[in-house]
Parts: C-alpha cells; sequence; structure tokens
C-alpha cells in the first residue's frame, strides 16, 4: 500500500502511460482527481549521483520455454530499454534472466515478471504486455507478458523472404522490436502512432542517419521497414528505443527527488523542455 518511498507522478496529456484515477473525497478542492501514471519504483542507489545503478532493478525472466534461437533476441529486447533509463539518471535498471530449466517457480507466478510464450490458434495480436498496478498510487507491482509462437514463425519467414546476415536479420530485429514493445506496456507505456515519422524515405533505409531505431517509437505497430531495389538495407525493425521513448521514460522514471518543490511545476516544465528539444530534433531531420 501507499508508502513514502513511492512518489506518485501526475500524468500528461502529451505523454502516454497508463494511469490510475485516484479521486480525493474530502478535499474542498473543486478538481478532486489525479490521474497518476502507472510507474514502477525504481531509485537510485546513490542518490547524488547523475547516473546511478537502482535499489532494486527490474527483473524479466525470459521463460525457460523460449526456443534457444530467440532467447538472446528476447534478452536484447528486454535490455535495449536500458538507454532509455540512462537518460532518466539509472544505469542497468533493467536485467534479462533466463528462467532455469530446472526452476522451482512457475512462470504464471506473480512475484516474476516473465516474457512467456503462447501458440493461439488464431492468434489476433503478435503479443500482449499486462501489468498490475496499486490503484491508489500507480505503483506497477507485477507484470507478464505473452508473446506468440506465430510471431516466431513470421520472423522465419521474414528471413526467407528477404534474407539475412549475421548483422542485418530480419528475424532478429522483429524480436527484439516485439519484446520491446510488450516490455513497454509493462514500463507504464501506451502505444504511440503517431511520430513514426522521423526520417524521409531515403534517411530510413540509412543506418549510419538512423542507428537502431529508424522510427519515432517502438510503441508504434510499425510495419518491416524494406528498402527499394537498388538502396542497401537499413534497418528491418527498431532495436532500440526511439526519441519518443527515451523522453517518455525520462518523464516517467527521472527521480522524484529532483521534483520535490513545486512537483507539478517542474513536471510541466520538464515535459515541456523534452518536448522543444524533440521538436528540434525531428525539424532538423526534416531539414
Ligand atoms: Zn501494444
Amino acid at each position: 500500500m501507499p508508502d513514502d518511498k513511492f512518489e506518485p507522478r501526475i500524468a500528461d496529456q502529451r505523454i502516454g502511460y497508463f494511469s490510475e484515477k485516484v479521486t480525493d473525497l474530502s478535499t474542498y478542492d473543486s478538481n478532486n482527481a489525479r490521474d497518476l501514471i502507472n510507474r514502477w519504483r525504481l531509485v537510485k542507489k546513490d542518490p547524488d549521483a547523475e547516473l546511478s545503478e537502482p535499489e532494486q532493478p527490474l527483473v524479466y525472466w525470459v521463460e525457460n520455454s523460449t526456443p534457444e534461437e530467440i532467447r538472446p533476441f528476447v534478452v536484447k529486447g528486454i535490455e535495449a530499454w536500458n538507454k532509455a533509463f540512462e537518460k532518466a539518471g539509472f544505469k542497468n535498471a533493467i536485467v534479462a534472466k533466463i528462467q532455469p530449466d530446472d526452476a522451482e517457480w512457475d512462470a504464471g507466478d506473480v512475484r516474476y515478471n516473465v516474457v512467456r510464450w503462447a501458440s493461439t490458434p488464431s492468434p489476433r495480436y503478435s503479443g500482449y504486455g499486462p501489468s498490475v498496478a496499486n490503484p491508489r498510487t500507480g505503483e506497477i507491482i507485477a507484470a507478464d507478458i505473452v508473446q506468440e509462437f506465430n510471431a516466431i514463425k513470421r520472423g522465419y519467414t521474414y528471413r526467407k523472404l528477404w534474407g539475412y546476415t549475421e548483422e542485418n536479420d530480419p528475424l532478429e530485429q522483429w524480436i527484439v522490436s516485439l519484446t520491446m514493445h510488450e516490455v513497454g506496456h509493462t514500463l507504464g507505456l501506451r502505444h504511440n502512432f503517431k511520430s513514426s515519422w522521423v526520417y524521409d524515405a531515403k534517411e530510413v533505409h540509412d543506418v549510419s542517419i538512423t542507428g537502431d531505431n529508424h522510427i519515432g517509437s517502438v510503441m508504434d505497430y510499425d510495419p518491416i521497414n524494406l528498402a527499394p531495389e537498388g538502396t542497401p538495407q537499413g534497418n528491418f525493425f527498431p532495436t532500440g528505443p526511439g526519441f519518443y521513448d527515451i523522453w517518455a521514460i525520462e518523464f516517467g522514471y527521472t527521480q522524484a527527488s529532483l521534483m520535490r518543490n513545486e512537483k507539478t511545476f517542474f513536471q510541466n516544465q520538464l515535459s515541456q523542455n523534452i518536448y522543444l528539444e524533440l521538436m528540434e530534433m525531428q525539424c532538423h531531420h526534416r531539414e
């Protein structure tokens, strides 16, 4: 239940977080409801350090049913979020572990966050990333991810259709990207279908420009990015957080002590500054 170690964060309409509506029934204030974002309790080990490991990292387990070839891709998808957490002041915020074959706990155990697999007859999605949050504070207390076997099969089809090398593999990138998306949901993030266009039609295939993410957010439903004939193939799918994702994690997870005074004001200030930075970057890329 609520305690003074977890600081709730008021939602901002510009940033898509799942949230809890909390209503104060005893206040004289006519605006008596607040939307508190869903976020994990992530506390810096060294509160004064610009970059610190957390007291307790977020641990995500890779279910032991995961095919051997796929496991490293799932691990990458989980740990790729660290790049965004670094912007929020955390080093090694999120850690992936493989569930041992002789584990005595079940992947359905609520105390473990597990990336699991299902093989549904007619899957509607490639994965799901639900979480459970404290309705009074927004603190996420448990999460599990279910991804579909069908998605793995799809990855192998991409390999057959579009070819692959060790450096540029559509199967790997698709599983990393899917895992990032579902883990993103369990970090509190909602979809972002609006920031896909960061680069123009030429730049989007040039890895020296895009790096590991050629769109604004992994919280999108982005199709495979195929280079036209005569153009070298760039990223098939993003394998790192986009500008928006980094911004969103910065908003949601920057240590609350930075915001202790004038909390709401500072939050608005923070998000506005990052928003302007983001717009500047996008304008630059469209020049
Ligand atoms: Zn989604």
